[in-house]
């Protein structure tokens, strides 16, 4: 029977390396640093918006298209509401793309076979920085596409434009294009100058992931509303202390988004969702209080981890990469997991001797801080 069942499903399915979400605990009391969530509640506005939103409309469907949303953001992004889209979380969009900009390539698993003809068809090819997030190779994988990861400089900078031209990797037509900005998971940012320049180098679509920018001094919003093959990809998980309504938007060219918005399922952003989105926008200053905090806390335990041997990469996001002294990052997860403190490690092998932190509130920073010196003296 299990021969018959795995003959149901489509090789490229079965063969499948699905994406790895961070471990969502079961176990009280463990100092959560390891997905990125923001340690601050939303506004009480906010939760009071989502309380009064939990009556008999429940049974209605939602706005289709969460308009009022769309307006409200397109006021705040200075753009029509044509040029906005709403995701279940900005992943969702993410998808979406691939399946909206890409053409899957002609075998049954195409993304991880050699191309026959040796050449690649950029229609069919998903590009992105490594290290960035991990989840475009899967959305590429998922849909037939090709892959083509590009790596960052050893310091997770761009290469320059002729760098990327010299090196012959980087594929200036491929259909889309992601580039993760801030980057996950090392934290850095890229000049808007640098963003531009690729953008206007690529003939494909580019999507700039912005999950992380408003921990960030800059943002490249303006591109995608000055380029028609740009979008912006925002999402209210993060800075706005909202993962649990899942919902992120794009911003960009009504076309792109009059494209994507053909294939969304009609009802793909659930109510509560929707009122717990708008409402936050009703209280941006209580948040921005939040993100100086985050900001405040972030440089702070960069600076107390430097004190205690960690090489702390410099950071405009929620979170920091760190290379810790001593022993290996696997085996820090695991010292630090013993102590009830979780952080995120990822295998891939340039990221490997890192750890990813996620600024937690003082208190939680602080414990991790503890725990660090107390692995530190028990190995001396
Ligand atoms: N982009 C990046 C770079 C992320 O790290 C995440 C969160 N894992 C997302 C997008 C998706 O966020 P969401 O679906 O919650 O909006």
């Amino acid at each position: 029977m299990k021969a018959k069942i795995s003959s149901l499903i489509r090789p490229l399915v079965r063969d499948l390396n699905p994406y790895v979400p961070g471990e969502q605990p079961k176990i009280k009391g463990l100092i959560k640093l390891n997905t990125n969530e923001n340690p601050y509640p939303p506004s009480p506005r906010v939760l009071n918006a989502i309380k009064a939103g939990v009556d008999a409309r429940l049974r209605l469907y939602p706005n289709p298209t969460a308009q009022a949303l769309r307006e409200r953001l397109a006021k705040l992004h200075r753009c029509k509401s044509e040029n906005i889209i709403i995701g279940n979380g900005s992943d969702e969009l993410l998808a979406l793309a691939v399946r909206c900009f890409v053409e899957p390539a002609n075998q049954g698993n195409a993304s991880r076979m050699p191309n026959p003809n040796g050449k690649t068809d950029a229609r069919t090819l998903v590009q992105y920085f490594t290290p960035s997030y991990s989840l475009y190779p899967v959305l590429a994988e998922t849909h037939g596409a090709r892959c083509n990861p590009v790596p960052l400089k050893s310091d997770f900078d761009f290469p320059s434009l002729s760098e990327l031209r010299r090196n012959r990797k980087w594929n200036f037509s491929a259909a889309l294009t992601f580039v993760t900005t801030p980057n996950a998971p090392s934290g850095r940012a890229y000049s808007l100058r640098q963003l531009d320049d690729l953008c206007r180098n690529q003939r494909g679509v580019v999507v700039l992931d912005e999950a992380y920018v408003d921990f960030a001094e800059k943002n490249a919003m303006r591109l995608a509303l000055a380029h028609p093959h740009v979008l912006v990809a925002r999402t209210f998980s993060k800075a706005y202390s909202l993962c649990f309504q899942r919902v992120g938007y794009f911003v960009g060219h009504a076309g792109l988004i009059g494209a994507l918005d053909k294939i969304r399922d009609s009802y793909n952003v659930n109510g509560l969702g929707q009122i717990a989105a708008l409402a936050t926008l009703e209280d941006l200053p209580f948040y921005h209080a939040n993100f100086k905090k985050i900001i405040a806390a972030r440089e702070k335990l960069s600076e107390d981890l430097r004190h205690l041997g960690f090489q702390v990469l410099p950071s405009q996001t929620n979170f920091i990469l760190a290379r810790p002294p001593k022993f290996s990052a696997e085996e820090w997860l695991h010292k630090l997991r013993e102590r009830k403190v979780l952080i995120r490690w990822f295998k891939y092998p340039e990221v490997r001797d890192y750890l990813r932190v996620t600024i937690g509130t003082p208190a939680e920073t602080g414990a991790l801080c503890k725990a660090v010196r107390q692995i530190l003296d028990k190995s001396r």
